[in-house]
């Protein structure tokens, strides 16, 4: 059973530097006032560079740092939970990892690891669950004998199809799905996109997608939303954001993806992001990308921007984002999407053979 996923301002700040000789500590917003619904039966990509925050609002939402704010996965008000609560909540929504062999036991056999989460549930008698782990080897497109051997002795796909079987062994209705395929070969990633892609619809489950790779996020996603330092600052239809991108930092990772056509490949113009994400614990003043923005530039350097913190607002059908000048940015031709990538039900699979 699917689960409407919701969230309102999602708060998670750390301290930094506590106990550290010679370093002051502080604070830092690592997820900053995040608002976003995820319909049933659905999946929201979260996409952003390295620290932007994705991880820490995957994990708070599943309640696995502190955070302020409000989060409802299905009926469940997750944030106000008493703690004998968090036990059901880990029944309706699971996570999983960028790195399979980090998150198995590697003492464990494939058939104790999916049969653990089956105990610690209560979901079956011990008589009935080595079924139930050959249901669920089948279900990720794994080989039944595959129980008998350990972590090491599977390929990185082969890993990651078992972390995902644990994930769903509890029939949840959500799962974060944080980088999956972004620690596997090329060869393999597709395969398991695919996987993915399939179980929500043979499981009914709603996804939030983690990437940091808009190539890899829009094949799987209906929505897309973008994390810059620690907010949200678009979110569309996953068409609409890779064809009318509405924030400066969108069009630039949308510059970046691919073009299957070489001749459009060669004249288009791009536009490349400079500097790297700022620290979180020393934002920039008013909007946090603007040191970075090509718009701020091409529009002569806006007061505004360097003072205001542009808020999420509607800026078209379905679609927000943050961003003091997104008209501007459709008049201006590099803000525009040289041609339009269609969204692929399936990723086609570039290496022919068995499953990773
Ligand atoms: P992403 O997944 O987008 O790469 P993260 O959510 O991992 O980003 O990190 C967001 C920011 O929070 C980064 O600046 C990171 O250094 C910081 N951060 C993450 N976890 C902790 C923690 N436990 N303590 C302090 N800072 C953290
Ligand atoms: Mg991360």
């Amino acid at each position: 059973m699917s689960a409407t996923v919701e969230v309102e301002h999602l708060r998670v700040t750390f301290r930094t530097g506590a106990g550290l000789p010679g370093r002051r500590s502080g604070t830092l917003t690592a997820v900053n006032d995040v608002s976003l619904t995820i319909p049933a039966g659905q999946t929201l990509g979260l996409v952003g560079e390295s620290g932007s925050g994705k991880s820490t609002l995957g994990q708070a939402m599943l309640r696995l740092v502190p955070a302020t704010g409000r989060v409802r996965i299905g009926e469940r008000d997750v944030l106000s939970l008493p703690r004998r609560g968090l036990r059901q909540l880990r029944g309706e929504a699971q996570i999983v990892f960028q790195d399979p062999y980090g998150s198995l036991n590697p003492r464990q056999r494939i058939g104790a690891i999916l049969a653990e989460p089956l105990a610690v549930h209560r979901l079956l008698p011990p008589r009935d669950r080595p079924a139930r782990v050959r249901e669920l080897l089948d279900l990720v497109g794994l080989r039944s004998d595959l129980a008998q051997r350990y972590p090491h002795q599977l390929s990185g796909g082969q890993r990651q199809r078992v972390a995902i079987a644990r994930a769903i062994a509890v029939n949840p209705s959500f799962l974060v799905l944080d980088e999956p395929v972004s620690a596997l070969d090329v060869s393999i990633q597709a395969q398991v996109l695919n996987l993915l892609v399939d179980l929500r619809a043979r499981l009914g489950l709603t996804y939030l997608f983690v990437g940091h790779d808009l190539a890899v996020v829009r094949h799987v996603s209906d929505r897309i939303a973008v994390m810059y330092l620690g907010r949200i600052v678009e979110e569309a239809p996953a068409g609409a954001l890779l064809t009318a991108c509405a924030h400066p930092y969108t069009r630039g990772l949308v510059s970046a993806l691919p073009v299957a056509d070489p001749e459009t490949e060669r004249v288009r113009e791009r536009i490349v992001l400079t500097g790297d994400l700022p620290s979180p614990i020393t934002p920039p003043p008013g909007c946090g990308f603007h040191p970075r923005c090509w718009l701020y530039t091409q529009l002569g350097q806006p007061e505004r921007c360097r003072t205001d913190q542009p808020v999420l607002r509607v800026v078209g059908p379905d679609q927000s984002a943050a961003c003091h000048f997104s008209r501007e940015l459709a008049a201006s031709p590099l803000g525009r999407a040289p041609d339009a990538p269609t969204r692929r039900r399936h990723v086609p699979v570039p290496v022919e053979g068995s499953s990773g």
